[in-house]
């Protein structure tokens, strides 16, 4: 399932379109301005065009939103935090409207207070606002950072902490989980830039956070170099990931691997046209398809593991 983060602008309903447009099988959007505290309430003829396509595409169960950016459920100012607080039940009320079933947020900053108190603030964060939103469907996930200055989730072992902290403050283990960002996780410090050292990776975050927890993925190459903390997105397969040899990458081990057969996998790659005029995200999307290793082939009666992904696939 294969998806990019698409534009709200007009209509929520335009992202699916575009989205069924480019070919995808799924797609990221904010459900607001990403940028502001206010949100406009959705009207009932915005969530009635959204569910229609949504349907009519077959898409329930697999769409992404994406939490806005001021949302710091972590910060030290009280202020800060409640509004935060407040937000992040606007965002997930809007996606039960809409019926999005997954939140993928940033966990967030102590700024200067120090990672153990940021963990415990989200943690309290999550626990006010169990009541308002036990209800509503949506599983939080909480995504993976490049862990610049301090800002939490550079480190699984950050992540599965702060889980757990969640867990223990009334949230069932079935409604928070986790994203992985590829760019993220490689400036971060895991090396994805080969088939090995994203296996080993993957392994990592297996034995640390559980595979299974991980309900969405952001394809991104990387601008930064492993372990640079730069959270730069590049085209797949241009960058310090998938630049050398993209079959030979660990985008070939993500997106085979079947832990994340029904993830959807959602690309955050820059927007735009290349020179003649092909969409980037229809050529990062051929990119990432291509690597997907063949649906195993019956022959003589013995089942044969799928091809290889193409060295040469760039
Ligand atoms: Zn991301
Ligand atoms: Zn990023």
């Amino acid at each position: 399932m294969f998806g990019s983060h698409l534009s709200i602008a007009g209509s929520m309903a335009n992202a699916l379109l575009e989205a069924e447009r480019l070919e995808m099988d799924t797609v990221q959007v904010f459900t607001k301005n990403q940028q502001q505290w206010k949100a406009k309430p959705l009207d009932e003829d915005e969530i009635a065009r959204w569910t229609t396509e949504m349907d009519r595409l077959d898409w329930r169960g697999r769409v992404v939103a994406h939490a806005g950016y001021l949302i710091n459920l972590a910060s030290p100012s009280d202020e800060l935090w409640a509004k935060s607080i407040d937000l992040m039940r606007i965002e997930l009320e809007r996606c039960a409207a809409l019926g999005i079933p997954y939140l993928v947020h940033h966990p967030g900053s102590p700024t200067g207070a120090g990672s153990a108190f940021g963990i415990a603030r989200i943690a309290e964060a999550y626990r006010a606002l169990w009541p308002s939103v036990e209800r509503l469907g949506t599983v939080c996930c909480l995504e993976n950072t490049v862990g610049a200055g301090s800002t939490l989730g550079g480190r699984f072992e950050e992540l599965a902490e702060l889980r757990e902290r969640i867990i223990a403050s009334g949230w069932p283990a079935d409604r928070v989980g986790y994203c992985v960002d590829t760019c993220h996780a490689h400036a971060a410090g895991y090396d994805l830039s080969t088939i090995a050292g994203a296996e080993a990776a993957l392994a990592e975050i297996d034995r640390i956070a559980g595979l299974a927890n991980v309900r969405a993925l952001h394809l991104n190459d990387s601008k930064g170099a492993c372990g640079s903390r730069l959270d730069r997105h590049e085209h797949i397969g241009a960058g310090t990931i998938g630049g050398r040899s993209l079959g030979k990458s660990g985008f070939a081990a993500v997106v085979n691997h079947p832990a994340f057969r029904n993830v959807p996998k959602i690309m955050e790659t820059p927007k735009g046209d290349n020179p003649k005029g092909t969409p980037y995200d229809t050529l990062n999307l051929r990119r990432l398809r291509k690597l997907v290793a063949d649906p195993v082939p019956i022959m003589g009666g013995r089942p044969r593991r799928g091809r290889a992904p193409n060295p040469s696939a760039r």
